[in-house]
Parts: structure tokens; sequence; C-alpha cells
């Protein structure tokens, strides 16, 4: 179809010559023709570099949780970068930004910093085998965890296809580049399936260091956890002296100010934190509990990062969550998010169309299929033919879900009710015309 206008098809070309793929990030490929390039964001929206608006509906894959260009985090950042930058010693601005993490979680004892989401898991991980002196780690398929080669295996970018048997699952190599004997430390599992993970348990608990688990299925339509479901990790984990690792890249300062763990009502040994904890600045963090951090104080499990904690990122946290501390952003998103899920869920059933708005109105997704999805082989059912079809037209009208409907919808602060409005009449537009053919 070709999305570019001609600014975009020029600068992709000069991206493409300087870049791989023109990206910086495999993810942002969406084919020579449809790869946008973006000037500035604005609050909810983004303007390419044709002067053209989009109401963002991916917020750069999940951290803007208040706007683009947020005047107080902006403001912040802004302030922090003309004072100070890294240094080789602890910053006041560093100490700030831990404590303001630790009382909107509430639940950890001890964090550390560190500037990407793969950063975190990578270390959560070494920490919970250092911790546990195991090797093996559970996660589920269609979670992604991050660039690290120890959990690239059935993600959500695969084919389902290609896991095996749903009862003896085979880890899915999500590239090439990847050790083969890496495949020998994972296991990989249907999510929302406690009896998978007891018989795991059962026949090698003896080796299993840690569960790590999106609490929600950020990354394949924001499949909810069934009830029970990660109150049942978290006995298994304990049962079998593993430690349960909540990923809350996707979830954390997004489903509230505490995250899944607030959400749900279950708390992990280990919680991975980004994204939305810096309004798209790159901070992240690994948070634990005492005894986690009582163990990493004895022993001599390795971390470290030279930009991990640095200025900008710890005025961009502190800003981001003092805006978000008194709930508003969150009342809005809920509105916001609410309204387009009501929306969107009332136009597949006007036309009679089997499909559901899963997930929660801070991140959600469309599933074209008759029955809501419970894991990843789910996705099998799921009509991406049409639903892709449908983002495409969007994004030609101004709203801009993620093409792939794997990828959650992404609401912020900075949009309003109008706004969803705007989307569902987006969307019922373009699947009228999708349908038409
Ligand atoms: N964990 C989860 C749940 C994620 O969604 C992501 C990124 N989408 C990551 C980890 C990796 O984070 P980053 O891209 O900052 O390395």
């Amino acid at each position: 179809m070709g999305l570019q206008g001609q600014a975009s098809k020029e600068w992709f070309q000069r991206a493409s010559a300087a870049l791989v793929n023109g990206v910086s990030s495999q993810f942002r490929y969406w084919g020579d023709d449809d790869t946008l390039v973006i000037e500035k964001g604005e609050g909810g929206y983004l303007v390419d570099v044709d002067g053209r608006r989009y109401l963002d509906l991916q917020c750069g894959f999940g951290p803007i949780i208040l706007g683009h260009g947020d005047p107080a985090v902006s403001g912040a950042v802004a302030e922090a970068a003309g004072e100070a930058s890294s240094f080789a010693m602890t910053q006041r601005r560093e100490v700030e930004a831990a404590e303001k993490v630790m009382a909107a979680l509430r639940w950890p004892s001890r964090m550390r910093f560190t500037n990407t989401g793969t950063e975190a898991t990578m270390h959560a991980i070494r920490l919970a085998r250092g911790m546990t002196g195991r090797d093996v780690i559970i996660k589920f398929e269609g979670q992604y965890h991050g660039m690290h080669d120890y959990v690239l295996f059935s993600t959500a970018g695969g084919p389902a296809g290609h896991m095996g048997s749903r009862f003896r699952p085979v880890p899915w190599q999500s590239s090439s580049g990847i050790p083969e004997a890496i495949r020998s430390y994972i296991r990989t599992l249907p999510y929302n399936d406690l009896d998978m993970v007891e018989r795991t348990f059962k026949s090698e608990g003896g080796s299993i260091a840690a569960v790590i688990v999106e609490p929600m299925l950020g990354n394949a339509f924001g499949i909810m956890p069934a009830d029970g479901y990660l109150a049942g990790l978290r006995r298994l984990c304990d049962e079998y002296g593993a430690l349960l690792i909540f990923d809350e890249v996707k979830t954390g300062f997004r489903l509230g100010l505490g995250g899944a763990v607030a959400h749900f009502g279950v708390t992990p040994d280990i919680g991975t934190y980004a994204k939305a904890m810096g309004n798209g600045f790159p901070v992240a963090a690994i948070a634990m509990s005492d005894a986690v951090a009582e163990g990493w104080r004895r022993s001599g499990i390795a971390q470290a990062g030279t930009y991990s904690g640095n200025a900008v990122a710890a005025a961009a946290a502190t800003a981001t969550i003092d805006r978000l501390a008194d709930g508003e952003a969150f009342r809005q998103i809920e509105a916001t998010g609410t309204r387009m899920m009501e929306g969107l869920a009332k136009t597949l059933a006007d036309r009679g169309i089997a499909g559901h708005v899963v997930g929660q109105p801070a991140m959600f997704s469309v599933f074209l299929a008759e029955e809501a999805p419970k894991e990843f082989r789910d996705v099998v059912n799921h009509d991406a033919e049409t639903y892709d079809a449908v983002a495409m037209k969007m994004i030609t009208k101004g709203v801009m879900p993620c093409p792939d409907a794997l990828e959650p919808w992404f609401v912020c602060a900075a949009q309003t009710t109008d706004d969803a409005e705007l989307a569902v009449e987006a969307f019922a537009d373009s699947l009228d015309e999708v349908l038409a053919g």
C-alpha cells in the first residue's frame, strides 16, 4: 500500500544508507514502503516528516505513559542534563529516583538501575541462578523478555506451529546466532497452564533457578492471567526453591503505580521494570525482595553498567513517578482505554464479527476469533489477515496502532475520550472497507 509520503520516502532512503534496514530496532521495520520516519511527538500524537499527524496507540511500544514531550519530565531531564550525566560514583539524582521507584512499587527491599529491559532481565536471571546454584529457567510461549540469548526462545514473533506438541513443547529459537547449548537451559511452557509448570517442577525441580513471567501477556495480545495462575506460580516456586521473576517491563507503571504486583496481588522475588517508568527515556530497574538483596550482598554475582543510574535517566524516572503519583494520569488512561475497548467490542458485535477485546484499558488488543485467547498458541485462530489490513487502513486515516495485533494498543494520559471516539471510528470505517473488499 505504501504509507510513506514523499519526505518519509526520502528520509527512509537516507536511513537505509546508514542504519541496517533503516532502523535501530528490528520491530520498527514495516517494509521499505511502509516504514515511516517521525519528526516529533505532541502529547498523544505523532507527527511524521511529511507533517502527517497520527493518534499514537503504540506509545513507543509502551513507555509513553504521560504523553510525548510531557513538560514536567522534559523539564527535569533538561535541567539534569545541564548539570550532570554519568559519574564513576553514585549520584544524588539516582538516590532520589530509587527512593521514588521503591515507594511507588512498595514491595521491593532493594533495587538497581539498568538502562533497558533487556539488561534488567539478563541481570535478574543471573541473580536467580547465582542465588539458587541452578541453571534452568522456565519461560512462557509468546512472552518476550528482551534480546539476550537466554530468553530468545518461543517469543511471539515465531509461528505457534513450530513450538512442538503442547504437552512436550519445543523451545523455538527466535534468532540465528544463539549457541545451541543455550537451549538446554530453557523450558518454554504454555501460559496459563499451571499443571504444565507443576509437571516440569516435579520432573526437574532441582535444576530450575527461576520462573520468569510477564504477569499479563504484554507481547501477545495482552492475554490476562487466569484466576489463581500467578498465585499458583508463586506457590510452586516456593515449594521447589526457585525464584519467581515478574517481568514488568510493560506492565510496570502502566497498570497503575504498583504495576502488576499491586494489580494482581502476587509478589515476586525479583521484578524488572523499564518503559513507563521514564516516559520514553531509557531507564530500567531490577527490584528484589530482602532475601534476594541479602543474598546478592553476600555473593559474588556480577552486575554493572556505565550508564546505569545516570542523571538523565534518574531525572526522567523521578519526574514521571511524581506526575503519576496522584493517580490522575491513571484515571485518564482508564477512561480513554475503557471507551476504546467498549467501542471496539461494539463495532465487532454490531457487524456480527467474532472477536474479543483482550487486556486492560492501558494496554489491550483486538483478537479476531470465536474464543478469547488464553495462551499464545491460540493465535492460530486469530484472523490476522483482516486485522492487519484494518490496522494499515487506520494508519492512513491518522490513527496508529501497531499493524501487528500481537502488540497491544497502548494508551497514554495525554489522550482523551474524544481520541477514543476517533480511534473507534477509524477502526469501524477501516473494518467496513476491508470487509467490502
Ligand atoms: N521485557 C518485556 C516484557 C518487554 O516487553 C520488553 C520490550 N518490549 C523487554 C523486556 C525488553 O526491553 P528493552 O527493549 O528495553 O530491552
